[in-house]
């Protein structure tokens, strides 16, 4: 019997100060004066997770409630104190990678934590210290200017996650009417959400230049922390996709378009995956989280355990409630181990996707608990993603718990048609931040017309109708990742591809796949992007055939 009945309403994390970071940095670098580096790690390794810890309360608990002035406070503190702490963070790393017995550090922690460190020290310097305060400024903006939706529907007011279940009613007006007030809100903000972005991409380039980059791009790939690809290998990840996916997501969408007998398909039309209506979850937060017992009894005893100390814990928030800030995550507290996840259910089924993608999170930091560092932790995010990604299709044998007996077969039919239709989408954005980026003193129309452009190649069949917002290429607007996280998304995309391979292994051999899955897990964030794809018996998605191959799987299990 394990000891730990940890509760999340036990953590508590001291507030750290300037001066109480530089204290405990002067300590580690005394330590390294007497030549004990043993004594320096260990002491630094600790320093960064009770300030990660610290940091994670303290922007869960503001998501948890951003009408709160004290949370609030708290996070603004936390914004300003991090390029402090990012600065002394540095300093350790440059001095450590200085150290002329890179072998032996290398046996200390690892040879690719050194690499991580390598990548790190090139993106930042003191010097744009004051452009990584306006950055997380400008970022706030944005997610307070969404977060502040009120839109009216059908007598109701709602926020932007509260018009989802809107825009995949099974009634068409109801989903024109869904996208007609949720475009409505990006055209009256549209002057200030061009002007937020024009600032954060002027911003961005101005660091890469003074970090002596000619443009943000590989700026923005090394804070992705990205030592294995570069832009070349995604852009060629992106041609894949746009000769494997896009024709075959033309023509599941146009099989859809005969199906309901519809003139043609408009962009609201595209949420009604299911023609009978997209299977809803069984029933309320309460009920879900309660069978969600019983599916991951069915699937494993690992994921079973891990999920009953989540839940007995108090380490579940997904409940919707006024001033709750939108989303998913999973956080974690590597003082402790043990995660959290986030989300807002809304009575669809993006609550079962929702869950299941952030339990997958959840699971890997919990399963890497006895990492060395805290560099390994986490993986990159792409490799992150298909932890997560890969548990939404590990669950579908035992689905039928969390969506029905009778709508389970049709909502993994839904749930491979939206994984294969988001990849044009993905790429999509993902190319449209590699061209913004390349000429960052575009004007704002300049970068809708990029948006449009990119959107014929990648989403041919787009037809937004009377939508005069994202008609005019304004679409890209209502991506927060794209204000707030640079180059995070291409990461969905790739983690999809292996996701797929994870699905194709478990058709074959379930009980493997899953062995594959909780090894992956276990490796947490110790090797490089495709090491850990390849360590997990996956193929690249950069190599040759990798996406052709799930893709044509796909086809042929829809067709059938
Ligand atoms: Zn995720």
């Amino acid at each position: 019997m394990a000891p730990m009945a940890p509760h999340f309403a036990d953590i508590v994390e001291a507030t750290p100060t300037r001066e109480t970071l530089r204290a405990d940095s002067a300590v580690i670098h005394a330590a390294l004066d007497r030549g004990d580096r043993a004594r320096a790690l260990a002491d630094w390794d600790g320093m960064r997770r009770r300030y990660e810890t610290w940091s994670a309360l303290v922007y869960l608990r503001f998501a948890q409630n951003t009408q709160n002035p004290k949370a609030k406070a708290d996070r603004d503190y936390a914004d300003a104190l991090s390029p402090e702490a990012a600065d002394l963070d540095i300093a350790l790393k440059r001095r450590l990678l200085a150290d002329p017995d890179q072998a032996g550090l290398a046996g200390l922690v690892g040879r690719h934590a050194l690499r991580l460190w390598e990548t790190d020290v090139t993106t930042f310097d003191p010097a744009i210290k004051p452009d990584l305060e306006e950055e997380s400024r400008l970022s706030a903006r944005y997610t307070e200017l969404l977060a502040g939706a009120k839109l009216a529907i059908r007598g109701q007011t709602v926020n932007l996650p509260g018009i989802e279940p809107f825009a995949e009613d099974p009634d068409r007006a109801t989903r024109h009417d869904a996208e007609t007030i949720r475009w409505s809100f990006f055209d009256q903000n549209g002057p200030e959400l061009d002007d937020l972005y024009d600032r954060l991409v002027k911003r961005r380039h101005g660091m890469a230049r003074k970090l002596g980059y000619d443009t943000y791009t590989p700026l923005g790939y090394r804070r992705m922390r990205r030592v294995d690809y570069g832009p070349e290998d995604v852009a060629r990840y992106r041609q894949q996709v746009v000769q494997h996916v896009v024709p075959l997501v033309g023509r599941l969408l146009e099989a859809r378009r005969a199906a309901h007998g519809w003139d043609k398909l408009r962009f609201w039309d595209e949420a009604l995956i299911d023609p009978a209506g997209n299977p809803k979850p069984v029933g309320d937060h309460d009920m879900l989280v309660a069978a969600a017992e019983d599916m991951f009894a069915a699937l494993d005893p690992r994921l079973a355990a891990f999920y009953r100390m989540m839940r007995a814990g108090g380490f579940l928030d997904l409940k919707n409630r006024a001033g709750k800030a939108g989303g998913g995550f999973c956080t974690s507290f590597p003082t402790l181990g043990v995660p959290f996840i986030f989300a807002n259910f809304n009575g669809t089924h993006h609550d079962i996707g929702v869950f299941t993608h952030e339990m997958g999170h959840a699971f890997q930091n919990w399963e890497s608990r006895h990492q060395p560092g805290i560099d390994y932790l986490w993986p990159t995010m792409e490799a992150a993603e298909i932890h997560s990604m890969g548990l939404e299709f590990l669950t579908y044998p035992a689905i039928d718990r969390l969506v029905g007996a009778d709508a389970a077969e049709r909502f993994r039919r839904m749930h491979l048609i939206g994984a294969l239709a988001f990849l044009p989408y993905g790429v999509c954005v993902d190319h449209f931040q590699h061209e913004v980026y390349a000429v960052p003193d575009a004007t704002p129309a300049e970068r809708h017309a990029i948006w449009q452009r990119l959107e014929r190649i990648y989403m041919p069949w787009l037809d937004y109708g009377d939508l005069a917002y994202p008609a005019k290429g304004g679409r890209w607007q209502a991506k927060q990742h794209i204000y707030n996280s640079p180059f995070y998304y291409i990461d969905y995309t790739l983690a999809q591809c292996c996701a797929l391979q994870f699905w194709v292994r478990a058709r074959r051999d379930g009980a493997a796949a899953l062995e594959a899955y909780v090894g992956l897990c276990g490796r947490g964030g110790s090797a490089p992007f495709q090491d850990l794809v390849r360590s997990a018996g996956l193929v690249s998605p950069f190599a040759d055939g990798a996406l052709a191959d799930v893709v044509k799987e796909a086809e042929a299990v829809l067709a059938a």
